[in-house]
This record gives structure tokens, C-alpha cells and sequence, in this order.
């Protein structure tokens, strides 16, 4: 500010002295006043020259301030003295006419000093005093009573003038303190509302546990990188990757780590190459956008990706695998929308989910014509039952020592329209779309209502597939109750069969299931033994009733088969289960396995499966054999 002023304040000071100097001239102390001239002048340009020094170099850069003040108040220090010099002298001896023009251009210098030097409180009050003081007492020490007049005038006006420039220094300190506080306030302000922008960003656009991009984002860029290939006429393709073996390492080492083997898997990926657009798609998905890549170069890179991913991961003391599955979508082959391309590739992935996980899959248009399939079985299966569209089937098993029937399986079919539908197809839909409960409940009240209404003679035990979804359920046991009871069925004659894939669920839900239908006197059959998971000491625990071999060992009778079913046998007989073997299709295979040990034998051979309303004729043709009696105590 005491820069700033000065240009105004030298240019004054320059006028005045030269006014006083040249207009009283003649009148005294000619030699002095121009020597006094030549002094104030120089002082005044080697001032001017620190001013021009200070707007080009001093302001621009960040410079130590204390310099250019100690420069500034020497100069108006200098300065003054001089006025004080020439007033002292001057006022002495010069007539009235020049004592009135000094006077009046001190006093208004003195007065312009206070305004200009306001920014520097000491030096505006002693520049006042210095003005005015030491000439007015020169003037009270005259002779004449109208220059001590004019003297002790001035002293009361140094005294005015003093205090004024103390006032005006304090409150041009104050503005400059409130000046700079805003600025101050300014910056922070510029700073937080920064921080809240990168804050407001993030939590829009940045998932906070892996710091990819969220979905949101994701798609905003997609949609740009899509309108940009768009333009010049570029391929892109988005992968679609999901963790294999994610939830198994939240099971066994909890959540907490689970987040951070994300965190890492998104770390690894980015570092594999942070200029693609990638995101957490959400769970243990991803996804990366690839740009102008031809399909065998993204296959390489997906192939890369599954490497990286694959590595083991090394947290807390602990070594995790996982394992990852891609799937693959291109623009314009596939889909033009983002949207479309992520849920098409977000099918193959897990098209080869099912498959060949652990590998990338391209979309397919077979991919997509079941993807249709599975949609369509889905909706129709949703109201199946109201439609009157299912029917169940029942298939004799035999008793392989007496060729006596020992019990039919209820075997689903679905009619819808003209086509008819195998459950092959349709249970693993229904399982996956939440419908098998419904489903299932409907086949254990039908199943035990027609066995229930078999006349006596053709009583034989009902076996009914169980999904394990069903058997999980808390609601499960009353379910069967319910069937029992509004059927009348004997539970003795209930046989549940549940597939191998039963073992990898919670063994204490299982357990206490299995427990609560043996305790009704119902058994237990694990299906397709030998084709999953088999844990030979878990059937012991459960203490099942009934192994049924899968039929694939039966057809590779002649091959590795036979070993297989001596080796069930074995065991079968240590543990004491009944064995059944399943589609059993020539006399060879039905005589073999009945010197092999196997109990019961099931397949084309005797039945395919029968009709509800012929099942009964058959079972009448071959009598039923002595377990059947036994339970109906006959
Ligand atoms: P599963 O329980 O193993 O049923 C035996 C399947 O083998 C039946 O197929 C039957 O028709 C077939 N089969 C019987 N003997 C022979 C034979 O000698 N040769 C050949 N090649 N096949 C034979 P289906 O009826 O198509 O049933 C397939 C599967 O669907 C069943 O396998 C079962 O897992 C499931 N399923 C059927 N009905 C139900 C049900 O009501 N509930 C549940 N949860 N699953 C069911
Ligand atoms: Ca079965
Ligand atoms: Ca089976």
C-alpha cells in the first residue's frame, strides 16, 4: 500500500518543493534553496526509481517485504528531514508573503503525508511531527506576536494532524488485516471446496473398496469410449471377469480378508494395464473395457488376466487362490449398447461358468439361444402347476435276487403344449430360478396320493427325488408331514432320494434333517453315487439307507465300471447299505450285477418309466417282493 501510493505522493512532493523553491526564489537563502532543491530532487528520483524497482521485480516475486519498507521509510524519513530543514530555516527571515506559502505548503504536505503514509502508523505520525513540529516551535521562539501565533497554530495542528494520522494508520491497519483475512479465507475456502469436489467424485465414481470405478462411472465411460469407436469405426470389447473359489475364501477366512483379497485382484488388474477403462462391476466382478483390439489379441489378454488373477495371494499369515472366468462381448458384432454388451458378456461368463471355468468364452449366438431357452422354460414353469403341465412318471426298481418289485421312482414330466420336456433340463432351471420348492412340494403330495391309492396287493415302497434346496429348507420336514398326512401314505413305504452334490451342503442342517425323516421311519437314497462328491464317511454319519450307482457305471460294465461297482459293493456290504443300480438295460447287465451283490436293479430292462394310470397293471404283473410285504406286515 506504501508502494502503491507513492507514485502520487513523490509527484506531489517534486511539485511542492519545486513551488516553494522557485516562486519565493529571489526573496532568501537563494544559494540554499536550490541546493535544497538539487537534494530533495534526487532523493525524490532515487525514490521514484525504488518504486519502478518494486512494481517490476519485488511484487512479481515472492520476496521478503521488510526490505522494501526499510527502503521506503528512509526515503520519507530523508524526505521529511528535509522539509523540516527548509521550514526551520526558511520560516526564519522570509517576509510575510513567502511565511504564508511556506506555511500553507508544509501544513499541506504534512496533511497529504498522513493519508498517503497511513499503511505505516510510526512513520505516518513522525512524518507529521517532523513537518510540522520543529518549524512551528521556530516560529514560537520569534519576536513577532503573529508568528509565535502562527507557531503555536501549528503546534495544535501537529497535535490534530498527529493523532488523525495515528487513526488513520489503525484503520487502514484494520482493512489491510480484514483484507488479508478474506483472502485468507478465500484460499481455504478454494481449498475445501476443492476437497469436497475430489470427495463428491470419488463417492460418485470410485468404488471405495477395490478404487476402481464404480458401475455408474464405468458406463459413463463406456458410453463415451462407445460413441468414439463409433465415429471412427473402431472395434471394442468388454470382458467380463468373475472370481472362481471368491465365496469359498469368504467362508473359510471371513469377509474382512475376502475385501481385501478384492482389493488386491483390482490392484493386480490395474497394474496389468491402468490405461483400460476397468471397474468393479460389484461382488467379485469386474470389468475392462478394451479398445480397437482385435478378438485374438483380447483373447490373449484375458488369457493374461486369469494368469495374474491365479497367482496366490499372500495376507496376514495367509496363502489364497482363486481362480477367474471371462467372459467376452465385441461393439458392433455383438451389441451397440453398453448395456447389451456387459449382459451378453456377462452370459458367456457364465455360460462357461458352468462349463470350463477358469478359461474366457467369446458370446456366442448359441450362448444366447439358450440363454433365450433357459429365460423362456423359466416363465413357463412358473405357472406349470396351475397349468396342469406336469405329470409324474414311475419307474419300477426291481429286487434282484426274486425279480419282485420293491418300489417305483416318481419321475417328473412336463408337458407344455406340444413339447415335452425333460427334467434333465427343466429341475436345474427351477433350482436356480427359486421354483423347485414350489415344484418339488407339489411331486411329494402327488406322488405319495397315487402310491396311496395303489390297492393293497401293489403297495410298493415310493422313492421321490429330493433337490437339495429342498432338503436345506427349515420348512422341509413339515412339507413331508403335510404329504404324508393328506395322503395317508405309510412313511415306511416313503423312500427320499437326494443326489451325491447333497454332501457339499452344511453338515449340521443335513444331519438333522436326515435325522427327522429317519426318526418317521422314512429312508434315504443317495442318487447317482459315484458321479460327485463322494465321502464315503459322511453316508456313514447320515447313516443313509440306500446307495443308487449311477448309471454310467452300469454302461461301463464291460470297462473300468466293474471295478467301481465291486469296490461300492465292498463297502456297501461292510457298512451295510442296500445297493441299487441304475439303468440297467440288457439281462447280462441285470444278471452280472445280481452276481456282483447289488439288492435292487432299475432300468429299461424291466420298465421305462410308466404312466400313472398303467403303473398299476405292471406292478400287478410282477408281484411285489418280501421287503414290500415285510412293511406292510404281511
Ligand atoms: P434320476 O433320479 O437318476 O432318474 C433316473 C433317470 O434315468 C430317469 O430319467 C430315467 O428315465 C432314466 N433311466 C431309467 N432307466 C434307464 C435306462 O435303463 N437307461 C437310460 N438311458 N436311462 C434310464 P428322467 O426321468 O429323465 O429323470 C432325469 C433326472 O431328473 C432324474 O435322474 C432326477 O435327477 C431328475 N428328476 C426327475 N424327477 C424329479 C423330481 O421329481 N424331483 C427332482 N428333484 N428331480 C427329478
Ligand atoms: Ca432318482
Ligand atoms: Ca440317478
Amino acid at each position: 500500500m506504501l508502494y502503491r501510493n507513492s507514485f502520487a505522493g513523490i509527484t506531489v512532493t517534486f511539485v511542492a518543493s519545486s513551488v516553494l523553491t522557485f516562486t519565493f526564489y529571489e526573496a532568501s537563502y537563494t544559494t540554499f534553496k536550490f541546493n535544497w532543491w538539487l537534494a530533495i530532487s534526487f532523493l525524490l528520483l532515487l525514490r521514484m526509481c525504488d518504486v519502478v524497482h518494486w512494481y517490476k521485480k519485488d511484487k512479481i516475486q515472492n520476496y521478503n517485504p521488510d526490505n522494501a519498507i526499510v527502503r521506503y521509510i528512509s526515503g520519507t524519513y530523508i524526505t521529511a528531514l528535509l522539509w523540516c530543514i527548509y521550514g526551520v530555516i526558511v520560516l526564519r527571515d522570509s517576509d510575510s508573503f513567502e511565511l504564508a506559502g511556506t506555511v500553507v505548503i508544509i501544513t499541506a504536505m504534512a496533511g497529504g503525508g498522513a493519508t498517503v503514509l497511513s499503511a505505516h502508523k510510526t512513520t505516518s505520525m513522525a512524518y507529521t511531527f517532523i513537518l510540522l513540529v520543529p518549524s512551528s516551535l521556530c516560529l514560537l521562539y520569534q519576536d513577532q506576536s503573529y508568528r509565535q501565533f502562527l507557531g503555536g497554530l501549528g503546534l495544535i495542528y501537529a497535535a490534530v494532524m498527529i493523532v488523525g494520522a495515528k487513526n488513520a494508520a489503525q484503520f487502514t491497519a484494520q482493512a489491510i488485516k480484514l483484507k488479508n483475512e478474506n483472502a485468507l479465507l478465500l484460499d481455504h475456502m478454494e481449498d475445501v471446496v476443492e476437497e469436497r469436489t475430489r470427495q463428491i467424485f470419488s463417492l460418485s465414481n470410485i468404488d471405495p473398496l477395490s478404487n476402481l470405478l464404480n458401475r455408474t462411472a464405468f458406463l459413463k465411460h463406456l458410453d463415451k469410449a462407445l460413441l468414439k469407436a463409433e465415429n471412427k469405426k473402431n472395434i471394442l470389447s468388454v470382458l467380463f471377469i468373475d472370481l472362481d473359489g471368491f465365496k469359498e475364501v469368504n467362508d473359510t477366512v471371513g469377509h474382512e480378508m475376502g475385501d481385501k483379497l478384492l482389493a488386491k485382484t483390482a490392484e493386480r488388474l490395474q497394474s496389468y494395464n491402468d490405461e483400460q477403462l476397468l471397474c468393479r462391476w460389484g461382488g467379485d466382478e469386474f470389468l475392462i473395457c478394451i479398445e480397437n483390439t482385435e478378438k485374438s489379441a483380447v483373447f490373449k489378454i484375458a488369457k493374461e488376466l486369469i494368469t495374474i488373477i491365479s497367482q496366490p495371494y499372500f495376507l496376514e499369515g495367509n496363502q489364497l487362490s482363486i481362480g477367474a472366468t471371462i467372459g467376452m462381448t465385441f461393439y458392433p458384432e455383438h451389441a451397440n449398447s453398453a448395456g447389451q454388451l456387459i449382459q451378453l458378456a456377462d452370459t458367456a461368463m457364465y455360460h462357461q461358468k458352468q462349463r470350463n471355468p477358469g478359461q474366457p468364452k467369446l458370446f456366442s449366438e448359441e450362448i444366447s439361444s439358450k440363454l433365450l431357452r433357459v429365460q423362456s422354460l423359466k416363465e413357463g414353469l412358473n405357472n406349470a402347476i396351475e397349468q396342469g403341465q406336469l405329470r409324474l412318471h414311475f419307474q419300477p426298481i426291481m429286487c434282484s435276487s426274486t425279480q419282485k418289485i420293491y418300489a417305483c421312482e416318481a419321475l417328473l414330466r412336463w408337458q407344455r403344449d406340444d413339447e415335452s420336456i425333460s427334467p434333465v433340463e427343466f429341475i436345474p432351471i427351477a433350482e436356480k430360478y427359486g421354483l423347485i420348492r414350489k415344484i418339488g412340494t407339489w411331486v411329494l403330495h402327488e406322488a405319495c396320493t397315487q402310491a396311496a391309492k395303489w390297492p393293497q396287493d401293489c403297495a410298493v415302497n415310493i422313492a421321490i427325488n429330493v433337490s437339495v434346496i429342498q432338503l436345506q429348507a427349515s420348512d422341509f420336514i413339515k412339507i413331508v408331514d403335510a404329504a404324508l398326512a393328506s395322503s395317508g401314505l405309510s412313511p415306511k413305504r416313503l423312500n427320499i432320494e437326494v443326489t451325491e452334490s447333497v454332501f457339499a451342503t452344511d453338515k449340521c442342517i443335513l444331519l438333522r434333517q436326515f435325522k427327522a425323516l429317519q426318526l418317521r421311519g422314512i429312508k434315504l437314497s443317495i442318487d447317482d453315487f459315484g458321479t460327485e462328491y463322494s465321502s464315503l464317511s459322511v453316508i456313514q454319519n447320515l447313516a443313509v439307507n440306500t446307495i443308487k450307482i449311477d448309471r454310467s457305471f452300469v454302461q461301463q460294465l464291460e470297462s473300468n465300471g466293474l471295478a467301481i461297482i465291486k469296490a461300492v459293493m465292498q463297502i456297501a456290504i461292510a457298512l451295510n447299505y442296500k445297493v441299487v443300480a441304475e439303468g440297467v438295460e440288457t439281462e447280462e447287465q441285470a444278471n452280472q450285477l445280481t452276481r456282483l451283490g447289488v439288492n435292487f436293479l432299475q432300468g429299461y430292462f424291466y420298465a421305462k418309466p410308466i404312466c400313472s394310470s398303467s403303473i398299476v397293471e405292471f406292478i400287478e404283473n410282477w408281484e411285489p417282493c418280501n421287503e414290500v410285504k415285510n412293511i406292510r406286515g404281511i
